[in-house]
């Protein structure tokens, strides 16, 4: 049954991980890994994810039931009050329903699969570059039409509007497009206030179905109200509307996968029908959802004082990284090396897309500094201790 099946290549991002952890040079960095570090390079579990752990381990009433098929409702509410405010007016308005997930993967997938096989969408439009998975899991779900938008302008290392305003307008009827909601990956550019009003404009006049991915609410800024700000003036729009949310990032729960799917509606009445298609969907892919990191997530959002101190570590995470932009800019400033690396520190989020090209890259995993081949790396794996070496191997690197 077996002996035709062939080798897939391998992923990129989990290889990197391989040959860090492989190899025994003592200055090893991985920068490939999408996750955050403390100044010891080590991962951090939050403080308060921890308070929430120990007041769940200690409560006899919770058990290990099945969840809702559509997850945790505690969750689900807190998680749509953390995204649009719970004041909005399609929470106010009954407009909107979230749908919890294995991670913003997961949410990306329901929402690929409920798009292909009940709203019978087949095209959707990417920017390009995007995250890795993007394109496999709208294949997956069955799309035929996979698409990119200008995004990325390699000369002014910054937005390509006027491509990307292009592209979209020339996408045809009955499209899906996904749009970076905060800290695009793997850019670290996103599109100012003014620059998203004519984004929203060209996807209202041509009627595209936006599906905003929103991985990293709270790492752009540090504040979380303001990193979903473009969320919440889609949802002022008054468009039919997906919101991917992952709390892998913000709340360090990588490997618990919880993300939730927030479908608004203009038509309020539509909720229950949505609601009845969107679980049979769970219903095949994972049946429900997992219990442990959505009851932390509700632990936390829905304890003020939990929540404020998740606030001030989500500061503690995004001013660290902001603090190591600034260090490897400045290291590289001292060593003169060859162009223009301000776009380290004006970038957003947890990534920084180099510009370093694929020759260079090489030479940098030979160093053992280890990231992307598109020259991408998480800032979040630059330490005091190792961002002068990963600057001279860049210089190096520009130099060869
Ligand atoms: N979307 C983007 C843009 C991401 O960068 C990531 C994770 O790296 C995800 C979605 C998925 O996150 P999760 O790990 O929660 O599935």
């Amino acid at each position: 049954v077996f002996s035709n099946v062939e080798s897939a290549p391998p992923i990129e991002v989990f290889q990197m991980s391989k040959l860090y952890n492989e190899s025994t040079d003592p200055n090893k960095v991985n920068l490939g890994v999408g996750a955050y570090r403390t100044d010891e390079g080590k991962p951090w579990v939050l403080p308060v994810v921890s308070t929430a752990e120990l007041q769940m381990a200690n409560d006899r009433t919770l058990n290990h039931e099945y969840l809702p098929v559509a997850g945790l409702p505690d969750f689900r509410s807190a998680a749509l009050g953390l995204l649009f405010g719970s004041d909005h007016k399609v929470i106010t308005e009954n407009r909107v329903e979230g749908f919890q997930a294995l991670g913003g993967t997961g949410a990306l997938r329901l929402a690929a699969e409920f798009s292909k096989k009940v709203l019978q969408f087949d095209t959707v439009y990417v920017s390009s570059p995007t995250w890795g998975n993007h394109k496999g899991v709208f294949k997956a779900a069955g799309f035929s039409n996979i698409k990119e938008y200008r995004y990325w302008d390699a000369e002014s290392r910054g937005l390509n509007l006027p491509g990307m305003l292009e592209d979209l307008m020339a996408a045809p009827p009955k499209s899906m497009v996904i749009l970076h909601a905060v800290a695009h990956n793997p850019t670290g550019v996103d599109a100012t206030k003014e620059q998203w009003g004519e984004i929203a404009r060209v996807c209202k006049e041509k009627q595209l179905f936006v599906l905003l991915d929103c991985a990293y609410q709270g790492f752009a800024s540090g504040n979380l109200d303001e990193d979903a700000w473009a969320c919440r003036f889609f949802a002022n729009q008054d468009v039919d509307l997906f919101v991917a949310q992952s709390f892998s990032k913000n709340f360090g729960l990588y490997n618990e996968r919880i993300g939730n799917l927030a479908v608004v509606t203009k038509d309020p009445k539509k909720l229950p029908e949505i609601r009845s298609q969107m679980e049979i969907m769970i219903r095949i892919m994972w049946s429900n959802p997992p219990n442990h990191g959505a009851r932390i997530v509700a632990t936390v959002l829905n304890n003020k004082a939990y929540y404020d101190d998740w606030k001030g570590q989500i500061m503690t995470m995004a001013s660290r990284i902001q603090k190591m932009r600034e260090e490897l800019a400045d290291n590289l400033k001292k060593l003169g090396t060859p162009g223009n690396w301000d776009h380290i520190v004006k970038q957003i989020g947890m990534f920084s897309f180099t510009g370093l090209t694929p020759k260079q890259v090489e030479y940098m995993i030979s160093k053992h500094v280890y990231m992307l081949g598109s020259g991408r790396i998480s800032i979040a794996g630059l330490t005091p201790k190792n961002v002068q070496y990963v600057a001279k191997c860049m210089d190096e690197a520009v130099r060869a």
